[in-house]
Parts: structure tokens; sequence; C-alpha cells
């Protein structure tokens, strides 16, 4: 297929679309304003130019990240270790020539190979986890509103091409370079490109710019990566993917470092501990070894070190970290929260304050308009959902003709003029696209019998303040109609041709009024009818409804003063309630927040009272909290903003600004935050705060960008639920480094014992200690990382998302722990020793027997640490059945290298006899009976502490 022109006519690269006027720019990209491209030439132009996607380069080559592997301490003691090891081969052959059965350099290879695999692991690692994340971040890629064939839609991103027409609106990340055919308001932050932090203004030019006009002085253009900060507008799509002037610098701007995890600090931090720790171990050893037995023993005593450098290293644990936190992101995405930032895997679990929006993340953000309210008197609006279809009723099942109330149409009116969303049929549903306070006003004049469509194309929209969260309210000025639906106060007409209609937070618009409409006479507003207004206004607020108030005023001509000085002079009309109830299971999820020792906290543009109407109803509030709006929070300092803190659980009618203080008070008072936002102007908040959430759904894309993680239901419930997945996940780390830990501590004890006892010859060569390490001690690892959430992981308060990885007992359990496996082990050695020298006994059978209780110790440690309190016998046996059967495999996998000949060749292992075997299995099993009879001694302790 051709495109619909030819490639010629577009040089897309060089088309210096900035000197072209909107007329000439649409000509030449075959589109038009209101119709957009046909569904033909889209697909054509799809096929033509690919998708509109920025090619990701990543800032450190694949081998940079390859060999940064390698860096890593206990990787770089390894290959000293399998060095060291090499040369003392090499001295053996040197010495005795190559002997029967003996495999040289078996050691070097084994311990190079596991250090390539180490270090390939951890590059595999840190790929994936790039890619996995890449993939997650196109799960929220932008949407973009785009006309084609005459309607609106929604497209994904990359699906735009050249000559597609987009709407833009504050918050949207731009996803192409285009030319501006209308705007209003349009500010747009180009920070991404330009490096310029302030906002620039942008809107269509009919003059021609010159050729070398800076980027950032393209007034009539917009481009990718850039945001809109305030307003709306129409764009023409000119350039996608790599030919945007993005896509133009794009290497440039991705080679940015990222910081290490939490984790990985802790790892690095646990490498240098084990490390130095193992190297004044040896230095110990070898000394106090020399002293007793001279320089004769010293070959003996360097192997001996070398075994306890290799045993202290934790081989198996990189696989295990990976696959627990791969399994954790993945289960947090089926629970609907998508991780942005990996940290956040880790650190989830430490949060102690949530702090979120009330609408559409507490609340269900379906809204139905349940009262109106004007000067006249209030009534009652019957119907469900967004189905314009339902009365108005007055007193006693009066029903109200519309007709008949001048000011009750006139606010009708303005709720459809003042209103940017659409509401719809799809398939028998009424639907809305667009913010739901304003779906449900289009519900609300469809139940009076006004039409959307008709009122705006007999009051055309000419200009319009837009609505933010810091404005709290919006404006569009209308021509006035000449024909078409009689406007309930006739009289204004005379001498204006346009309208003001303006809704927003009814405190601020009353404030801009100065007269009221009643049927069609307008009359000065009073003191006390001011009163009645805003009582009207707390009351239907304390019924948990969320209110805007509506005005207007008839104006001359287009006003050409700012937003602020426009807004006045209003004619008050009257206020709508509509009911957004709150989501069923955030109830269960607050009390589960509460149990976990985290505090939920609301933070809302919306009045006082509401918020505190819903926060009650969901059990957020508690005797003796505090609530503070954007007004007193706005005269506070910030010292006396962090005083508060602690007892305010409502703060309402906050703009985004108050936000970051609130997060910046909190986190002065030790608290670790996690703050949802939406808004464009909520992305400092969410950055600033320890996990920034930003909503899925009604998520603007700045706010996306900015934040760790994203809501894909916008649902408080799932920011809850992502909380118990990060405390599972750290958990399960903490399981298994303790398991891994404590056996490498025995080994090491006890590799260093023989010699202190006076045996001759080393316990363990590395390769056993190597196959130990990675399987013996790396499978049942590997399933005590899938051990399913201890039941009562959200009935204990948060950790301390700085504290070290040995806190709380973990590093004294590993000393313990290794510490009893030695004392186990070094006894059934003594034994084993004595034994193995009796006449028809292999003398080096001793060796095996404390390599195989070593391992089979390991499997009864593995079945007792599942749960730190819990005994193992009142366990549900099959909840983890992976680790039953790590052990079952693992148990014989390690016969299979007593029993099987080439594999006891290779691993330099002998045969046991039964009764030996039998001695083995029950010395393993005293590791189980001790961690459980330290359970038992835990509870006694408990029970003694509590009495
Ligand atoms: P939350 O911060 O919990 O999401 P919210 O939706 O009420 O609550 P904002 O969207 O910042 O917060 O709205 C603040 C106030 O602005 C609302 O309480 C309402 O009075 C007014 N408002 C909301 N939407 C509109 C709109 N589309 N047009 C005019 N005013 C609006």
């Amino acid at each position: 297929m051709t495109p619909s022109y030819s490639s010629h006519t577009l040089p897309r690269q060089q088309q210096a679309w900035h000197t072209y006027s909107p007329q000439k720019t649409l000509e030449l990209l075959e589109t038009t304003l209101q119709t957009g491209l046909n569904a033909e030439t889209v697909s054509q132009r799809q096929q033509h130019y690919g998708p509109n996607e920025i090619e990701e380069t990543a800032g450190r080559s694949n081998w940079e990240i390859l060999l940064d592997q390698f860096t890593n301490i206990m990787l770089i003691m390894l290959i000293v270790v399998a060095i060291i090891s090499g040369i003392l081969d090499v001295v053996e052959l040197q010495k005795n020539g190559i002997t029967e059965g003996v495999i040289p350099f078996k050691d070097t290879i084994a311990i190079f190979l596991i250090v390539i695999l180490n270090g390939l692991l951890g590059y595999l690692q840190e790929t994936r986890a790039e890619k996995a994340l890449a993939a997650l971040k196109r799960l929220s890629s932008p949407k973009v509103q785009v006309i084609r064939d005459g309607k609106r839609l929604e497209v994904d991103a990359p699906q735009l091409v050249p000559g597609d027409i987009i709407l833009v609106e504050a918050g949207d990340q731009l996803c192409a370079d285009g030319q501006i055919l209308e705007a209003s308001n349009l500010q747009i932050r180009e920070s991404a490109l330009t490096g310029e932090a302030q906002s620039v203004n942008k809107y269509p030019l009919t003059e021609a710019l010159e050729e070398d006009t800076p980027i950032g002085d393209r007034r009539n253009m917009v481009f990718t990566g850039t945001e809109v900060i305030q307003g709306r507008g129409r764009v023409v799509v000119t350039n996608t993917g790599m030919t945007t002037e993005l896509g133009k610098i794009a290497e440039m701007l991705q080679s940015v470092e990222s910081e290490p995890t939490p984790l990985q600090r802790r790892m690095s931090h646990l490498g240098n501990v084990l490390v130095s720790g193992s190297l004044i171990f040896v230095a110990l050893v070898v000394v106090g070894g020399v002293i007793k037995g001279g320089w004769g023993l010293l070959q003996d005593l360097v192997e001996i070190s070398l075994s306890m450098a290799v045993a202290v290293v934790p081989e198996g644990l990189p696989a295990v970290i990976t696959v627990t936190l791969a399994l954790g992101t993945q289960r947090m995405v089926k629970r609907h929260a998508l991780i942005r930032k990996l940290p956040a895997v880790e650190t989830l679990g430490s949060v102690n304050v949530i702090c979120s929006d009330k609408t559409g993340t507490l609340t269900q953000n379906k809204m139905v308009v349940q009262e109106v309210e004007t000067l006249e008197g209030n009534c009652r609006v019957t119907g469900t959902g967004y189905e314009p279809l339902g009365d108005f009723i007055k007193g006693d099942n009066q029903t109200v003709k519309i007709n008949n109330y001048g000011e009750l149409q006139a606010l009708l009116f303005t709720g459809v003029l003042c209103n940017d969303a659409h509401l719809s049929q799809k398939e028998g549903d009424w639907a809305i696209m667009g913010d739901p306070t304003e779906g449900a006003l289009l519900a609300l004049s469809g139940k009076a019998g006004l039409q959307q469509s008709t009122l705006e194309n007999q009051y055309e929209r000419v200009a319009e303040f837009p609505f933010s969260s810091e404005r709290k309210r919006m404006s569009t000025i209308c021509e006035w109609s000449e024909t078409g639906n009689h406007w309930p106060s006739w009289q204004l007409r005379q001498n204006h041709a346009y309208a003001m209609f303006t809704k927003g937070s009814p405190e601020l618009i009353l404030e801009r009024c100065q007269s009221y409409q009643l049927g069609e006479q307008i009359y000065p507003l009073t003191e006390e009818q001011r009163k009645q207004v805003l009582d009207g206004n707390n009351a239907m607020a304390k019924r948990a409804l969320r209110v805007l108030g509506f005005a207007y005023k008839p104006l001359e001509h287009i006003p050409d003063t700012d937003a602020e000085t426009s807004e006045q002079g209003l004619i008050w009309l009257g206020l709508v309630g509509m009911m957004d109830a709150p989501r069923p299971e955030v109830r269960a999820a607050v009390a589960k927040c509460r149990a976990a020792g985290i505090r939920p906290i609301v933070i809302t543009g919306d009045h006082q009272l509401t918020a505190q109407a819903i926060a009650q109803q969901l059990g957020i509030v508690e005797e003796g909290d505090h609530f503070l709006t954007g007004r007193e929070l706005e005269r506070m300092s910030q010292p006396e903003l962090e005083q508060e803190v602690e007892r305010v659980s409502v703060y309402a009618r906050v703009s985004p600004e108050h936000k970051l203080r609130i997060v910046r008070a909190l986190q002065k008072q030790g608290k670790f935050v996690a703050m949802t936002g939406d808004g464009v102007n909520d992305a400092p908040a969410l950055k600033q705060a320890d996990i920034g959430i930003a909503m899925g759904i009604t998520g603007t894309d700045v706010s996306k960008e900015a934040s760790d993680m994203v809501l894909l239901d916008d649902n408080f419930a799932t920011i809850v639920a992502a909380t118990e997945e990060g405390r599972v996940v750290y958990s399960n780390i903490r399981h298994f480094i303790k398991y891994i830990l404590g056996s490498n501590v025995g080994e090491v004890i006890t590799i260093a014992a023989a010699p202190i006892m006076g045996l001759s010859g080393i316990p363990l060569i590395p390769l056993q200690i190597l196959w130990m390490n990675l399987v013996t001690d790396g499978l049942p690892a590997l399933a005590l990382a899938v051990e399913p959430a201890d039941p009562h992981i959200m009935e204990r308060p948060p950790f301390n998302p700085d504290e070290s990885i040995f806190a709380r007992g973990l590093g004294s359990y590993i000393v313990r722990i290794g510490i009893i496996f030695a004392i186990i082990t070094i006894t059934l050695m003594a034994w084993a020793f004595n034994d193995s020298q009796k006449p028809g006994h292999d003398p080096e059978s001793w060796k095996t027997m404390v390599f195989t209780t070593l391992c089979i110790a390991q499997m009864g440690h593995a079945i007792a640490a599942r749960s730190t309190t819990r005994l193992a016998i009142e366990m549900n046996p099959f909840s983890n059945i992976y680790l039953w059967g790590a052990v079952i495999v693992t148990t014989i996998l390690q016969l299979m290298l007593v029993y099987v000949a080439p594999l006891r060749d290779f691993f330099n292992t002998t045969v046991l006899t039964r009764e030996q075997l039998v001695i083995c299995l029950l010395f393993s099993s005293l590791m189980f009976v001790w961690v459980e009879f330290e359970k038992i001694l835990l509870r006694l302790y408990r029970k003694f502490v509590q009495k």
C-alpha cells in the first residue's frame, strides 16, 4: 500500500513546521481540524512511519553492566581463592606429578565457574529488571485523545501518526511533536527539552516564524516529552517517534545512572561484613596454627583458609534474591499495583503513613447528583448512575417542572456549558468520557430534557478559564445564542453578546457573586442570603455530598484580563450536591492499616465536612483527631505544622503545594510516607514522598512519571495490599538470609576447628562447600522465598526502612545457629575421626560424614525456619510444597554424591557404611530439634514476661 501522500511531499526530518501557518500545515499533512484523518489513512501511515516510540538506549553498555558485577567484594575474594588454589595445584603437580584419580585444578575451575555464574546472574538481574520495568511502564503508557473520522477517540500513544489531530489538556505529557491549531491558556513546561523550568505560553500563529527560531521560542509548536501545565488545546501531529526533537537527542537523555536499591546497599554491607570477618578469622587460624604446629603446617593452613573463604561467601544468595523480587513485583501487579521504581518493592513494607486523596481512591468516583438548592429552595433528584433519567422532587413528592423555575434552568444550562465531559450510551449503558463530576452534571441536565450537543451548538464556546486543583473552579465564555433555547433571564441579553458560566467550590464562587437570580429576575445578594447559601452547603457536605456552586454573568465582549479579575461580579444560581459513595472494600482496608500500625490520612481538595463525613464512614477518624483546611495550613509555619501533623487525620480544601508541606512535615516526624496524587501539580509531593503513588485511571501522565507505583484501579485498598506484599518480600528475604548465613557460619567454624583439634587434613574441600552453598542451601532457600505470607504479617508495626539487614535479632540468630551447627558437626567430627581410624574403616570417611551431616542438618533447619514463632507441626505441611520438594530432592542428590561412584570421585567423598549414615542422620536431626526448642523457649519467655 502507498501512503496517501508520497514521502517526498513530507520530508519529516527537515520540515520546518514552525514556519507554516496552521492552514498550510493541515494541507501538507492532508488532514482537517474537524474530522482528522480517516481510519484507512491512519493505518497506511502507521505502516509507513512505524510506531510512535522513542527507542531506548541503555545508559551503560551491556559489557559495562557485566564487568560491574565482578567488582563485588565477595566475588573478588573468590577469584583470589581460585588463583591461590590453582597455584597450590601447580606446586602439587610439580612435586608429585599427575596422581591417578586426582583431577587437577578442579577447585579453581569450579570456583571460576561459580564466579562467572554469579556474575551472569547479577547481569541478568540488572538487565531483566530494567526490561521488566520498561514493560511495566509501557502498561501505564499514556493514552491520547485524538480526532479521527470526525469522532473523538482515545488511543495509545504509539499509535499516533503525522496528521492526527490530538486534544491536549493540563496534566498530559506530550507524546508527539505537533503544531498548535487551537489553544486556551495553554502552558507547557519544556524542561525535558530545553532545561527551562518555567512553563511557556503556547498558541497558534498566523504569521510565519523564522526557520532558525530556537526550539524554546517556537510558540506555535509542542514537543514530545514536555508537559501541559495549564489549559487545553488542539494540535496537529507533525513528527512522531525518533524524528521528534526528543527522539533526536534521546541518547543524550538516557544515560542517567540509577541509584542502588536499599537491598543492594544492604547486600554490599553484608559482603563487607562477611569478607572482613572471614579475613580476621583466617588470620587467627593461620597464626594460631603456625604457633601451635610450626611452619610445616603452612600448606595445610593455607588450604584450610581457602576453604573458609569459600565457605563464608553465600554463593546462592544472588539467585534467590532475584527470584524473590521478581515474584514480589508479579504478585503486586496481580493485586493491581504496578511498580515503577524497583526499591518500592522492598520499601513498601516500611510505610507507616498513607496519605490518600478522597475522590476516586476512597470513593468510587461515580457521581450522582442527589440535590439541587437555589435560594428558592431545595429539591431532590432521583435516578441512578449516569443515565439521564429521573425527576426533580420538592417537599412531599411534588415533581418540579423546570421551566417554572428560571434560576434552576439557568443552573442546569451552566452545568452543561461549563463542562468538558461527554455523555454517551455504550451497549445500553450510559458512560462518560472525562471528569465524573462533570459527567454527573450532564446526566442531571439530561433529566430536565437538556441536550448537551444542542446547547453547545447554540452557545459556542469562545474562551475559558480552565479548572485546576488550586483554583477549584472553572469558567467558560460562550456566545449568546440568537436562536434556540430560551435563556431564563431574557432581559439580560440586551447589549450582551457573550456570557461567562462558572462552577466550582461554593465558597469561592459565592465570594465572587454580587447578585442572585430568582425566576427571571436578578437581585442583590444580602449577607443573610450568603449565610443561607453557606448553611445549605454545610448541610449537604455533612451528608457526605460533594457540593458545587454555580454562577454566570453576561458580557459585552470577551474578557482580556486574567481569571482572577474576570471572574468577579457574578450572578449566583445555586448549589448541586452529588453523592460519591465510599468504595465498599476500603473500610476493611483501613482497619487492616490500623492493625498494621499504618496511619491513614485523607488529603482532599473537597469541602471539610464532606471529607470528614466520608473519613468517619470509613473509620479513618479516631477519637481526638484534628481536621485542618488549606487556609488554616497556610497560616501555619512549617514547625507549627510539624507539631500538628501527628494529630490531623483529614486535610480539606488543600492545594497541591500544601501536599508537599504535609509530606515534609510528616517525614520530619520520622514517618515513612506513601502519598497518592493524580494532578500535574502533585508531582513534587509524589517525588518527595517515600512512596509516590499515582492513579492509573484518573492520574495525569505527569503524576505517573513522578511516581514509584501506579494504582491500576485507583483504589485505596490496593495500596494496603501492595504494602502487605512489600512486607512479605522483605520478610522472606530475611528468612532465607538467616537460613543461608547460619549454615555458612557453621561451615567456617567446623573447618577452623579441625586443625585446632589436631585432626590431619581439611574436613571440607572448596568444591564440597560450593555444592552446599549453591545446591543444598540454595534449593531450600528458593522454596523459603515463596513461603506464603505469615497470616499475622499485617498485625505488627512496620519496620524501619533504614534498619540493617542484621537488625531485630537476625545477626545474633546467624551467629547462634552457626555455633549450634558447629557444635553438632564438631562433636560428630570428633566421633567420626576416631571411628574412621579403626581398622577396616576408610580413614578418610570422617570428612564425608562431616559433609553429609552439614548438608542434611540444613534440611531440618529449612523445615524449622519456615516460621520464627510457629512450630513445624503447627504449620500446614501443604502450604509450601516446594519446600518439601526441595528437601527431598536435595537429600537424594546428597546421597548420590556418596553412593554414585563417578560423583564420589569428583567430589572426593567415600562410601559411608549404614551405621555411619544413621549416625549422620541422627546428628543432622539435632539441628531441627534445636530450632524448634528455641521457639518453645521463646514462647515460655514471652509468657513469663507477660505475667
Ligand atoms: P481529591 O483531592 O480527594 O481528589 P477533589 O476531587 O475534591 O478531591 P479537586 O479535584 O482538587 O479535589 O477539586 C477541588 C474542588 O474543586 C472540589 O471540591 C470542587 O468544589 C471543585 N471542582 C472539582 N471538579 C471541578 C470541575 N470539574 N469544575 C469546577 N470545579 C470543580
